[in-house]
């Protein structure tokens, strides 16, 4: 979460100026002694503490059993006693939680943000007459004030939330939220068992502790395991939904970018990589996302041994590093300077490291064993996946190309056709679009003469100087036999004329260099000629079909017999 700098500076001087103030006031108010109760505090102290370190997170807020401990020391001690305690054992968690030094703020947030719980719940214990030290629990009276304490507490304390997630955080969300009912709960659960404490303490003495201190500690500890293995569940369950998803995804472009994407979010992490395997020792930065934004800059490529995913690359095996401390001196280059945590997974192929995954965090200890064995998963989902797709784009660019000439098929050109007739329908302003279609003359004869294999070497060097002609103003297809078809967008009829004018001078003056197959495969030089036939969209057709059809009757009728070797363009 991003608090501000300036939010940080009013959080710490509100502490200042409140904190040691406020505690003074009530100690002073209080008369509270440690005297003849040392062992007593001691005990209940070790006990909250144990309980505060053992937080079960559910939806990323931890879940304390303090609240009933608090409640004996409140009654027993006193608020100045709860005040303590509760800042203690509230310290002892964040401390567990480890911190660092970004997240300092969160210490007045929560200092104060305890010590206003308190004092609402004292402040109406008190407006009810409630009073403290060894309480005759068999009277109704004394319940009111507790259950008065109790309502305001865990009133106060969603508020206090609700108002810092609101003006802290910016967070947005309902008062009365799930959450809320979550609270309601635990009190539920929390309220009986702190009277219990209270009871067994007034009566037995300080092995009250015992008593309601290990089962509470237990059930802390059951329900930890059971909220993690919840929560493993939880990303088992993604995980396969992501497989499946990948394995669904036909381009290795977009297997990649949905990877990154999903597994981005899975981690929350803030950044995350994936480094192409390019040569035996080289990696490089293909795909780089930014907290769900792709990003464009470029890396200087990473060498095997080096940095993380270079020494990930060398030994295969995955890693989780905590802190900047323990990867620095790697040096991976292109991590900003803002990343603390680091989990570096290779993507792993018939034994063979094909590509590195980095995911980074901003916060230490993002990332934990169990988050590794999902990626772990999803890398070699990933891995078969892009090869899957790779099989897929290499077949599907196999059946649009023809073999022997390397063009373009029939079944590409009519696909390219009706993508350009959509766009045609789809823009206002409309560009021309032409069609030349081109057929060898007397072909048969050439073949009857030098050898079918003599007449595939001039489609295939027709179909080089086409393409070596047309660049990038148009597509050269193979559309049957020995005729060609050459579509060309924004190209009007004038200059389609010339083009076709062109395209029929360099087959008809430039020979045509074979190995004349029946005449012992020596070199000859062979001239041939073309009859072409153009027509343009929209004046001369409206769809596909038409455009070919009409390209076609011009080069039979107006060309063909017109006597060959010649261009016509499509007259209605
Ligand atoms: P015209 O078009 O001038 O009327 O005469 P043509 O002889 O070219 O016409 P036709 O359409 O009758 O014959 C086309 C010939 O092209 C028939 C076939 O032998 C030849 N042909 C078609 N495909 C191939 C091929 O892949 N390789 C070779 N070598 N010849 C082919
Ligand atoms: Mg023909
Ligand atoms: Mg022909």
């Amino acid at each position: 979460m991003n608090v501000s700098k300036k939010s940080k500076y009013i959080l710490w001087s509100t502490w200042i100026l409140m904190f040691p103030i406020s505690l003074w006031t009530i100690y002073s108010q209080s008369d509270f002694t440690i005297a003849g109760y040392e062992l007593d505090l001691i005990s209940f102290l070790l006990l909250i503490i144990f309980l505060s370190i053992l937080p079960i997170v559910v939806n990323g807020t931890p879940i304390l059993f303090i609240e009933g401990v608090s409640l004996v020391i409140f009654l027993y001690f006193g608020l100045f006693a709860e005040i303590i305690f509760s800042q203690l054992a509230m310290l002892a968690l964040l401390m567990k939680i480890r911190i660092g030094w970004k997240d300092l703020y969160r210490f007045p947030i929560n200092s104060l943000m305890f010590l206003g719980v308190s004092l609402i719940g004292g402040i109406t214990y008190y407006l009810l007459v409630g009073t403290h030290g060894d309480l005759d629990m068999s009277s109704g009276h004394v319940l009111i004030p507790i259950i008065g304490y109790e309502l305001s507490k865990f009133l106060g304390n969603h508020s206090i939330l609700y108002y810092i997630k609101r003006s802290v955080y910016r967070l947005k969300g309902p008062y009365f939220s799930k959450d809320l009912i979550w609270e309601a709960y635990s009190k539920l659960f929390h309220f009986p068992i702190g009277l219990l404490l209270y009871i067994l303490y007034i009566e037995i003495g300080l092995v009250a502790v015992l008593y309601v201190g290990i089962p509470l500690i237990s059930l802390s500890l059951i329900l930890r395991l059971y909220y993690s293995s919840e929560r493993i569940n939880g990303y088992l369950q993604k995980t396969s939904e992501l497989g499946h998803e990948l394995a669904g995804s036909l381009d290795v472009s977009s297997v990649i970018d949905l990877f990154n994407e999903k597994t981005g979010e899975m981690l929350s992490v803030d950044y995350s990589y994936i480094l192409d395997r390019i040569t035996e020792e080289k990696l490089e930065v293909i795909r780089h996302v930014k907290k769900d934004s792709i990003q464009t800059s470029t890396f200087d490529p990473i060498y095997k041994n080096h940095g993380i995913s270079g020494n990930v690359l060398a030994s295969g095996k995955s890693v989780i590093y905590k802190t900047r401390r323990e990867w620095e001196h790697l040096g991976e280059t292109y991590l900003p300077e803002s990343v603390e945590s680091v989990l570096c997974v290779p993507v792993i192929r018939h034994n063979r490291v094909v590509a590195v995954l980095v995911f980074a965090s901003n916060r230490r200890r993002a990332f934990e064993k169990y988050q590794l064995t999902t990626v772990e998963i999803l890398a070699s989902y990933l891995g078969v996946a892009t090869e899957n797709a790779r099989h897929h784009e290499e077949a599907k660019r196999k059946s649009e190309i023809c073999a022997l000439t390397g063009l373009y098929n029939y079944r590409y050109l009519e696909e390219l056709l009706d993508k350009e007739f959509a766009n045609f329908q789809s823009t206002s302003e409309i560009q021309p679009l032409s069609l030349i279609l081109l057929d060898i003359d007397h072909f048969k004869t050439v073949n009857d003469t030098y050898g079918h294999q003599s007449g595939n070497e001039i489609l295939i060097q027709l179909a080089m100087r086409l393409t070596n002609m047309i660049g990038e103003i148009g597509t050269v297809a193979r559309y049957g036999g020995e005729e060609f078809v050459i579509l060309l967008p924004d190209t009007d009829k004038l200059t389609t004329h010339k083009i076709a004018e062109t395209i029929r001078q360099m087959i008809a003056n430039r020979p045509f260099t074979i190995h004349d197959d029946l005449g012992g495969g020596q070199k000859i030089k062979v001239r041939i000629t073309a009859s072409i036939g153009f027509a343009t969209a929209p004046e001369d057709a409206e769809g596909p079909l038409d455009i070919l059809r009409h390209a076609d009757r011009a080069m039979y009728t107006g060309a063909k017999q017109g006597g060959r070797n010649k261009v016509a363009m499509y007259v209605k």
